[in-house]
């Protein structure tokens, strides 16, 4: 079947540009006009590998800007990008500089699938008005402390995404697609096996629908780990987690702790995150911390050849310092030791290891289900997965850990 859209450009009457010192909201609505309009030219490019539209609104020589546009061009083209329709939030704004703008896009993007859940992206352009029209001059990650008005998520609006701020090179394998910034070009053959390989078990403790259609690990050097994502990560993380639409996580980790010994520990326990957290609104509440990490921590357990719990050293430190009656143990502080942040670890760990040994898999998914997923609460997850209220799981859960 043949058939051709009409251009969108050619369906809306177009506003004139308005003439000097017009009223600022004629001046918005001409800028939101022309930004829109240079915007579906640009994702007509992107989606169709064409530079010369995709670029087609810089302001001509501005090589900084031209420099941006081909780095985000080839990054996104290397992730395969197959959607990515941009609007603007609100209206423009006009900055102090007479004549120059600022736009905040709303990005609801997809890789490699060619369908996949809204996952939305927010960042900034800058614009100038110019005597041929307006034309871009720059990007921006946008203010985490402003809101997005009409972001489908509040928490998406806090997010850098990996994209926005690094270029990026990519492989993509049947069950994960791995990021890196180009200058580790050469680990992506290595990760990007052993990723497949955490999927793999990750895969056997898939929580809830939708399926994971592809696990996306972006990894970050040093300053990428401070700048994407919300920033800031508690010193002793080597790895997140991170929910960016309500069916989609995407884990980054950081390049120096993928060490030969370590990297598949934590792949699989970030992919683990993935496998069992999607759709929840509980992620990172601290009632049920000690059961997120530790359902990710015994997944990684269940890699082929694993024997013995690395983390379970620290268990004795925190069980000298204070008598454990329950499993529901606090996250560690942000400036938390490894020791003691293990020891956080171990807690859940066994917590869930107990669960897993006492119940059964089906019952204790379901239970992480309730209380993670539907945040039902730990004791209504407990009645209906184990027939039992909590408090009596959770005191046999802790009698356990205090005997090992
Ligand atoms: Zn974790």
């Amino acid at each position: 079947m043949s058939s051709v859209a009409p251009a969108l450009e050619a369906t809306t009457a177009a506003l004139p540009r308005p003439g000097a010192g017009a009223p600022l909201s004629a001046m918005q609505a001409w800028v939101g006009q022309e930004v829109q309009a240079a915007l579906r030219v640009q994702t007509r490019g992107l989606l169709a590998g064409d530079f010369r539209e995709f670029a087609a609104a810089a302001q001509p020589g501005n090589k900084e800007v031209l420099a941006e546009l081909q780095r985000r061009f080839r990054t996104l083209r290397s992730l395969q990008v197959t959607r990515f329709d941009q609007r603007i939030d609100a209206q423009p704004h006009a900055l102090a500089k007479k004549g120059t703008w600022r736009a905040v896009h709303i990005v609801n993007h997809c890789f490699v699938e060619t369908d996949c859940g809204i996952d939305e992206a927010v960042f900034d352009s800058l614009w100038a008005e110019t005597p041929e029209g307006l034309r871009l001059t720059g990007f921006r990650q946008h203010d985490r402390n402003s809101p997005c008005w009409s972001c489908t998520s509040y928490g998406t609006r806090s997010l850098s995404r990996p994209w926005e701020t690094t270029e990026l090179a990519v492989r993509v394998g049947a069950r994960t697609l791995v990021a890196v910034p180009v200058r580790y070009r050469d680990r992506l053959a290595e990760l990007s096996r052993r990723a497949e390989k955490a999927a793999a078990v990750a895969d056997r403790y898939r929580i809830g629908e939708p399926a994971v259609d592809r696990y996306r690990i972006f990894v970050a050097d040093n300053a990428s780990w401070r700048r994407w994502y919300a920033g800031r990560p508690g010193k002793w993380v080597a790895g997140r987690a991170i929910p960016t639409g309500a069916a989609r996580i995407e884990v980054e980790v950081l390049e120096s702790e993928l060490t030969p010994d370590f990297t598949d520990e934590l792949l699989t326990h970030e992919l683990a995150h993935v496998a069992t957290l999607r759709n929840d609104t509980y992620y990172g509440r601290s009632d049920v911390w000690f059961l997120v990490e530790g359902m990710a921590d015994y997944v990684g357990q269940r890699r082929p050849g694993i024997d013995g719990y690395r983390k379970r050293y620290a268990l004795g430190h925190l069980l000298r310092q204070r008598p454990l009656r329950s499993a529901g143990i606090a996250p560690p502080a942000d400036d938390a030791s490894l020791l003691d942040a293990d020891g956080r670890y171990a807690v859940g760990f066994y917590a869930v290891s107990f669960l897993f040994e006492r119940y059964g898999k089906q019952k204790t998914l379901q239970f992480f289900q309730g209380a993670v997923q539907y945040g039902i609460g730990l004791d209504g997850a407990s009645q209906s997965a184990f027939g039992k209220p909590w408090a009596t799981v959770d005191k046999a859960c802790a009698a356990y850990i205090r005997s090992l």
